[in-house]
């Protein structure tokens, strides 16, 4: 049964979060002119628009995007954010109305060679989706389950690509679905950028998903939070999350800058805060075994395998992909 509607959500905190990460990962996949795929694997239905019944019966957008699209942010962090803000302002000539949802902003990033693939589930929000890309030969829209592409669809042609897996946490062992998600699509495209967004609500279901995420052994995974006010119990929405595997060299250096001033903006009276640490680095290059001696000589011993290293930051960096 698929209640979850993203209309009621679309251009929330948690969004706008999770959609200028996005941005800063295109970005840099656009620094080479080779093509990319951005496989979005619950896609939503592409665009949303903010007069709906929807939107407008808890305006969730108003203390999102709404307050971004005002805010005077530093400098730095205002440069980083202006990619995402352009496709905002193209989108809204005038009044803000309509906010892209994650495949539409990304293809409004792309190049001509680059493509992206979305999957949704939701045969309304799938019809949707497919109306809004028709004839569009940069996009290919699925209504199919998602999960299934982080298996069969990887790696894609281009060999260069990011993975955005947004399930809707609409029932129980979603954190436990994506754990299994990453490992089956690390396993067909390691080199890929994977962004899982999560939830911040129950802290003790977060706490063990980074405890999973860690035993995978899957290296270079780093947090991304920005949390709006401190847990509550009841457990409600008080912050946003996401790993980045494979990051991109540049980006804990723009989360450095970007984090502190989202959360200083939309958490609750001066109680915004971030979190931004390595939850697995860089695994120590294999070295290559010698190649086999002559009879006589000795025997080189194998190279010990190396196992992946966990820590926070200031520790040593992942190297750049
Ligand atoms: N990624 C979108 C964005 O950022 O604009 C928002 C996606 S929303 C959080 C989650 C979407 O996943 C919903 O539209 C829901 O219908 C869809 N969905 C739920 N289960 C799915 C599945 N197994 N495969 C694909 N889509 C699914």
């Amino acid at each position: 049964m698929m209640n979850y509607r993203h209309a009621f959500h679309a251009g929330n905190f948690a969004d706008v979060v999770k959609h200028i990460i996005l941005t800063r990962l295109i970005e840099y996949m656009k620094k080479k002119p080779g093509a990319f795929r951005v496989i979005d694997t619950h896609a939503g239905i592409g665009r949303y628009d903010l007069t709906s019944s929807e939107a407008q019966r808890s305006p969730e957008w108003v203390d999102g995007i709404g307050k971004l699209i005002t805010a005077e942010l530093p400098a730095k962090a205002k440069e980083l954010v202006a990619p995402y803000l352009d496709v905002i302002k193209a989108e809204n000539p005038g009044k803000l109305k309509s906010y892209p949802g994650s495949p539409w902003l990304a293809r409004q990033l792309f190049r001509p060679q680059d493509r992206i693939e979305a999957l949704e589930l939701h045969p309304e929000d799938g019809w949707t989706l497919s109306k809004l890309f028709a004839g569009d030969i940069q996009a290919r829209i699925i209504t199919l389950d998602g999960w299934l592409a982080l298996n069969a669809h990887l790696p894609p042609k281009e060999k260069r690509g990011v993975v955005l897996v947004d399930p809707p946490f609409e029932q129980p062992g979603e954190f436990e679905r994506l754990v299994d998600g990453l490992v089956k699509g690390h396993r067909k495209f390691a080199t890929g950028v994977f962004a899982l967004w999560y939830p911040l609500k129950d802290t003790r279901a977060v706490h063990d998903f980074i405890s999973a995420l860690r035993s995978t052994g899957i290296p270079k995974m780093l947090r991304a939070e920005v949390i709006i006010r401190p847990a509550t119990n009841p457990p409600t929405l008080h912050g946003t999350g996401m790993i980045i595997v494979n990051p991109p060299f540049i980006l804990e250096a723009e989360l450095r800058i970007l984090l502190p001033a989202l959360a200083r903006l939309f958490g609750d009276e001066g109680q915004g805060r971030h979190k931004l640490e390595w939850i697995a680095e860089e695994v120590a290059p294999v070295v290559a075994a010698p190649k086999a001696e002559p009879v006589k000589a000795p025997r080189a011993r194998a190279p010990a395998r190396p196992r992946a290293k966990t820590g926070s930051i200031g520790s040593p960096r992942p190297r750049r992909v």
